[in-house]
């Protein structure tokens, strides 16, 4: 069942969960320099959002053990935190932050670049970025969901990548994941059709090969079945008569810097 919201609940989203999970992003990405590791990501990150009266939303969802998920190169989603995962130069990161505050769940993820990162990779997380920024334009009232989709696909098809398909975003609001799913392809005018007060997670997952994943031993790690990279960037948007707003933004706006390691 779909949860619709009121634009004062948007509002409060967007004052409370969504300010800090965006702040806790950017925060998570100034530190993806080499030499760092993913769990010393992880502790800031959960510092930071205990400090302003919130709690992790992905520690202990479905017995995650991490405060924030971290994915490097071939992993799409999931990544687990460890002192063991060491940043080096030429790397992505995809980083997923949730802050739970007020009774708000926020969620949101971006892909930074570790040190100096090829160009061909670079070109992975632009077009994914820029599948994002395509996928919000087509959330308005009165589209479907396969609007949405299909703005991600066929950015992210015309350009040679593929589109995930076994993870997909979806609605958001007390939960981190509610009605409905919101996935990175289908056909214009079919799906859901959507409208004012609808809250969602828009999150393309794109890969430089093969859309097939697989899930590690670990139960949550995924990563690409041919081991090319993957990029994943995330906001929680709500859907208003006027259009689009993106609820997870913070004082410097709803985008992250691409590179990592810079405040
Ligand atoms: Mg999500």
């Amino acid at each position: 069942m779909i949860k619709i919201k009121s634009l004062e609940d948007m509002e409060e989203y967007r004052a409370t969960a969504g300010t800090l999970s965006k702040s806790a992003l950017r925060r998570a990405g100034a530190m993806c320099k080499p030499g760092v590791s993913t769990q010393e990501i992880d502790r800031v990150v959960e510092s930071f959002i205990r400090l302003h009266g919130a709690t992790p939303g992905f520690k202990g969802y479905g017995g995650f053990p991490g405060s924030v998920c971290a994915s490097i190169n071939e992993q799409v989603v999931h990544g687990i935190p460890s002192p063991d995962v060491i940043l080096k130069d030429g790397d992505i990161i995809s980083i997923d932050t949730g802050a739970n505050k007020n009774g708000w769940a926020g969620d949101n993820a971006w892909t930074f670049y570790v040190g100096h990162v090829s160009d061909e990779v670079k070109g992975l997380c632009e077009v994914t970025r820029d599948c994002l920024k395509a996928a919000i334009e087509q959330a308005v009232p009165g589209n479907h969901m396969g609007d949405v989709g299909f703005a991600v696909q066929d950015l992210a098809e015309s350009n040679g990548y593929g589109v995930i398909r076994d993870y997909v975003g979806h609605g958001v609001g007390h939960q981190m994941h509610e009605d409905p799913n919101v996935p990175n392809y289908g056909k214009k005018g079919r799906g859901v059709k959507l409208q004012v007060g609808m809250v969602i997670a828009i999150e393309p997952m794109i890969a430089m090969g093969t859309y097939q994943t697989r899930v590690w031993p670990n139960g949550w790690t995924v990563q690409t079945t041919d081991g090319l990279p993957a990029a994943h960037y995330e906001n929680t948007i709500g859907i208003t008569k006027d259009g689009p707003m993106i609820l997870t933004q913070d004082d410097e706006g709803p985008w992250c810097q691409m590179q990592g390691g810079e405040e």
